[in-house]
C-alpha cells in the first residue's frame, strides 16, 4: 500500500481537476468516464445509470452515476463503497486554484479534495490493492460514483436505491468515504424537516394600518413564540446519538429566510417605497431533529404553536407547506460493518475509533430508507471542518492510512 502513494496522489488530482460543480451539476459524464476507464482496467464491470426525471436532470445537465462491480472467485458477500462525485461552489478566499490539485507537503488542495474525491480515490486504491493481493477472494466489491449528494442525493444514491442497487440481497455492507477523519466511524445522521410558513394579512394604506392586517407583525408573533416556547423545548432534548459537534446533540432549528411585504428593489432603484400594509410574510424553517423524536411530533409541535396563535391573536391566519423531510439514520454499533471497521482501525492505527454521528445528513438516508439496507457507515479520510471551505485539502498520509483500514476491512469480510 505504501507504494501506492504516487498513484493515489495522481488519481486524487485527476478527480479534483474535473469541476463537478453542483448546482447545476456539471461534468458528471466526464468524471464517470474517468472512473469507468480506471475501474474497467482493474477488472471491474461498469454500469452507467442516468437518473432521468430526477430533480435537476436535463439533457444539458444529465445526472450520470457509475456503478462498478468486481466479482471474486467464489460466492460471498458484497462490500460497496459509495462516494458522491459532486462538489459545492468554490466561494471566495482561495489562495490556490480550486481545480488545480496542488500538492504541498502532505496535502492535496482543491474543491472536493476532502469532500470527497480524496475518499473516493482512497477506496479505489484500497480495493485494487486488496484484489491484487487476494485474487481468490469470496464475494464481490462494488464502487459507485454518484451525483447530487450536495443537493439531496435524488439524482444519485436515491435513484440507485429505487432501482434496487442497494437491495440487501445484492449488497451486504456499505462504506461511504465521507471526510469523518481516519480514526472515526460515523454511524448515521440526524433528521431534517423543512417547511415554509406564511402569515396572511390584508393590504391597506400605510397611513391607516388599522384598516388592514399586517402579516409582518403576525410573523413577529410567530418568531416570538419560537423564542419563548420552541427553542427552549428543543434545547432540553438530548440525543443518545454521538453527534458532533456537541451543540448538535440537541434539537436545532435554523430560520433560513424571511420575506414580507413589498419585494426588495434593485440596489440602483432611487424611488421611495409605496405605502402599503403587507398582506403576506414567509419564512423557511430548517428543523434538525433527533432519532428520539418522531417526525410527526416535530411537525405537530410547530403546527400546535401556530394554532395557539390563531386562537388567541386577532385576525391571525397562516399556511404551512412542507418542503422536504429526511428521517434520521443510525446504524447499530454491533452491525458487522461497524465491528469490522472498528477492528481494522485498531489494527492499523493502534487505537480505538471514536463513534460519531453527523449533524446534517448524507446519502446514508437513502440507503437506509429506500434501499432498506441498515449495515452502512461513513468512514473516510479528511477533516470534516474543511468541507465547503476555501483552500480545502486532504492529507496524503491520512488517505493512505484510511486505505489500509479499508483494505483490512475487505480482508475480514471477504476472506472467510
Ligand atoms: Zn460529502
Amino acid at each position: 500500500m505504501d507504494n501506492a502513494r504516487d498513484d493515489l496522489i495522481a488519481l486524487t488530482q485527476e478527480l479534483i481537476r474535473i469541476p463537478t460543480l453542483n448546482p447545476p451539476g456539471e461534468n458528471y459524464a466526464a468524471i464517470c468516464d474517468l472512473l469507468d476507464t480506471r475501474l474497467s482496467h482493474a477488472g471491474f464491470d461498469t454500469t452507467w445509470v442516468r437518473a432521468e426525471g430526477a430533480p435537476g436532470d436535463s439533457d444539458r445537465y444529465p445526472r450520470w452515476n457509475l456503478v462498478a462491480r468486481h466479482e471474486g472467485s467464489r460466492p460471498g458477500e458484497c462490500v460497496h463503497f459509495n462516494s458522491h462525485t459532486d462538489v459545492v461552489e468554490v466561494g471566495h478566499g482561495w489562495t490556490r486554484d480550486p481545480f488545480g490539485g496542488a500538492v504541498e507537503d502532505d496535502r492535496i488542495y482543491g474543491r472536493g479534495a476532502c469532500d470527497m474525491k480524496g475518499g473516493l480515490a482512497t477506496s479505489i486504491i484500497a480495493a485494487e490493492a486488496f484484489i491484487a493481493e487476494h485474487p481468490d477472494y469470496a464475494g464481490a466489491i462494488e464502487i459507485s460514483g454518484t451525483a447530487d449528494e450536495e443537493s439531496g442525493g435524488y439524482g444519485g444514491v436515491a435513484h440507485l436505491a429505487q432501482q434496487g442497487w442497494f437491495d440487501p440481497k445484492r449488497v451486504q455492507h456499505v462504506i461511504i468515504p465521507e471526510p469523518l477523519n481516519k480514526d472515526r466511524i460515523c454511524l448515521g445522521h440526524r433528521g431534517g424537516w423543512w417547511a415554509e410558513i406564511e402569515t396572511k394579512g390584508e393590504i391597506a394604506h400605510g397611513s391607516m394600518p388599522f384598516l388592514g392586517v399586517c402579516a409582518v407583525r403576525h410573523m413577529g408573533a410567530v418568531l416570538q413564540a419560537f423564542e419563548e416556547t420552541l427553542y427552549p423545548a428543543m434545547a432540553s432534548r438530548w440525543t443518545e446519538m454521538p453527534v458532533v459537534p456537541e451543540g448538535a446533540r440537541q434539537s436545532t432549528m435554523n430560520i433560513n429566510s424571511i420575506h414580507g411585504g413589498q419585494p426588495e428593489q434593485a440596489s440602483d432603484y432611487t424611488g421611495l417605497p409605496a405605502h402599503c400594509v403587507p398582506d403576506s410574510c414567509r419564512i423557511v424553517i430548517d428543523r434538525r431533529f433527533l432519532m428520539e423524536e418522531p417526525i410527526e411530533a416535530v411537525r405537530q409541535e410547530v403546527i400546535d404553536l401556530l394554532e395557539d396563535l390563531k386562537a388567541r391573536r386577532e385576525n391571525f391566519d397562516y399556511e404551512i407547506r412542507e418542503i422536504n423531510r429526511v428521517i434520521p439514520s443510525m446504524t447499530d454499533k454491533t452491525a458487522p460493518i461497524v465491528t469490522t471497521v472498528h477492528d481494522a482501525i485498531h489494527a492499523v492505527l493502534g487505537q480505538d475509533p471514536t463513534y460519531v454521528a453527523s449533524p446534517g445528513s448524507y446519502d446514508q438516508k437513502h440507503i437506509d430508507r429506500i434501499g432498506k439496507l441498515k449495515n452502512c457507515i461513513a468512514y473516510g479520510p479528511g477533516v470534516l471542518e474543511l468541507a465547503h471551505k476555501p483552500d480545502e485539502w486532504v492529507g496524503i498520509t491520512d488517505m493512505l492510512d484510511s486505505a489500509k483500514v479499508m483494505a483490512r476491512s475487505l480482508e475480514t469480510l471477504l476472506l472467510p
